[in-house]
């Protein structure tokens, strides 16, 4: 299903991206050496609630998770890069974190995800991991123009990642949203230009490249659903909800105060 969103519903949509950028926002301050993954996902969940929103998470029980998830938010550290779940770790100098958060508003949803690393020490080989993932991000936030389609932003992604010499796994990627968190169009990390769902204005779509260090393949954690690196190796992910306008593509999950 691909929903259009009206005008009214696309202020919504503004409201929930912005909640989601500003609890991320709020979260990547307080996540300092010693502060409990637990700790991380109770401060979600007072924000969501606190919000009168409502988590996408708690329930969420797909194909390839042991569901329902039962957290509010995805953390994943170092090696580990989707599907994060929140467990009894104290985050060390020079971890890598992803933070992982959709909610629902107003019943509109909103994705986005921020790696950053935790502490003083910082590794280059990850700072550079996690700039690829931003710069890739913005390539594929500018191709998102009406008349574009979804394969326009799949090989702008992959031509940033791949430039960079990150193998690019296929299996999970962007995709639509409104109503519901995940819906049609699937958006990949990579692809041609030129193929793919024709992007609309009304059409919000959450767009995420993501990468590990050495490998494009993914094992799944005893827990049932974060998802690790292979090899190991570290991993890095960013992700925007954005909404296709007549103008061209608006990023609604940018925190208030960098707006
Ligand atoms: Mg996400
Ligand atoms: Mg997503």
């Amino acid at each position: 299903m691909i929903e259009i969103l009206d005008a009214a519903e696309l202020t919504r949509a503004r409201a929930t991206g912005a909640l989601v950028a500003d609890i991320l926002d709020t979260l990547r301050e307080r996540a300092v050496v010693g502060t409990n993954l637990l700790q991380i996902d109770a401060w979600a969940r007072e924000m969501i609630l606190g919000a009168g929103a409502v988590s996408c998470y708690v329930d969420y029980a797909p194909s390839f998770g042991r569901g329902p998830f039962g957290h509010y938010i995805c953390t994943a550290v170092n090696d580990a890069v989707l599907h994060g779940l929140p467990h009894d770790y104290a985050l060390a100098d020079g971890d890598l974190l992803t933070l992982d958060l959709a909610v629902l508003l107003d019943g509109i949803a909103a994705d986005s995800a921020i790696s950053f690393v935790v502490g003083a020490t910082r590794r280059d080989e990850d700072v550079a991991m996690i700039e690829t993932t931003r710069r890739a991000l913005a390539a594929g936030i500018a191709a998102a123009r009406p008349g574009a389609r979804t394969g326009d932003i799949a090989h702008a992604i992959g031509t940033v990642l791949t430039g960079a010499g990150y193998p690019v796994n296929t299996e999970f990627g962007g995709h639509g949203i409104g109503s519901t968190m995940h819906q049609d169009p699937h958006v990949a990390n990579t692809g041609r230009p030129g193929r793919g769902f024709p992007l609309r204005p009304g059409m919000l779509l959450a767009i995420e490249p993501w990468i590990m260090a050495d490998t494009d393949e993914l094992v799944t954690d005893a827990d049932g659903w974060t998802l690790r690196s292979a090899t190991g190796c570290r991993t890095a992910h960013s992700e925007h909800t954005i909404a296709i306008t007549a103008d061209g593509p608006e990023i609604l999950t940018l925190p208030t105060r960098a707006r």
